[in-house]
């Protein structure tokens, strides 16, 4: 289940126009209609392709934007994320490595907000919460990044070798992980756990 060039351009395509028919994307990058149908199906049905949505400038709708980066222990991090993910006012929540939580959020009002941050503060196992106000952002690109090294995506996570076939697909904190075989799947598991630990070892230090 590699990601070839063929893959890659119609990714490109889709991340800049979601709306391209088939016929549109098979003229732009010069294969079949049934390759590009046949293509988007394999990707949509393995998880890669998540959907199709539309990009609305938040300026124009006169939102405000806060990045709000909360800190929790490691192991109340999973707690936390579920108390606020179903938020309509949370956009983006990213945990990041040491311990932390960083949201975007975004709302037009002044008390949705408020109430929001109070909220937060009445979730116990939040130990620090800092806002900023988004003032403007600069850049704002879809998180893929579809360089010629995206083939590496679908390169076994744990032996680096192209995935032929199925693989091995396994889900680590809510998130897929591939593996090319059995072995390499339990490998990695154990590393991938080991270097958990270190890691939470590291941020309580
Ligand atoms: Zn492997």
């Amino acid at each position: 289940m590699g990601l070839d060039e063929v893959d890659r351009k119609i990714l490109k395509e889709l991340q800049t126009d979601g709306r391209a028919s088939f016929r549109e994307l098979s003229s732009r990058i010069k294969v079949s209609t049934p390759t590009v149908s046949s293509r988007v199906q394999t990707m949509t049905d393995n998880g890669l392709i998540k959907g199709y949505s539309v990009l609305l400038d938040a300026d124009m709708l006169g939102q405000i934007s806060v990045a709000t980066l909360l800190e929790a222990k490691p192991s109340d991090i999973d707690r936390v994320v579920n108390r606020i993910k179903d938020e309509e006012i949370v956009r983006q929540i990213h945990v990041l490595s040491d311990s932390r939580v960083l949201c975007v959020l975004s709302f037009y009002d002044q008390k949705r907000y408020q109430s929001f941050v109070q909220s937060l503060s009445n979730i116990a196992e939040i130990h620090r919460i800092d806002n900023s106000m988004i003032l403007r952002t600069a850049k704002e690109l879809p998180r893929a990044s579809l360089t010629d090294e995206t083939g590496l995506l679908i390169k076994c996570y744990y032996c680096g070798h192209m995935i032929k076939d199925e693989g091995v697909k396994i889900k680590l904190d809510g998130k897929t992980h591939y593996l090319c075989c059995g072995v390499c799947a339990k490998l990695y598991k154990e590393k991938y756990e080991k270097m958990k630990q270190a890691a939470i070892g590291a941020a309580v230090a």
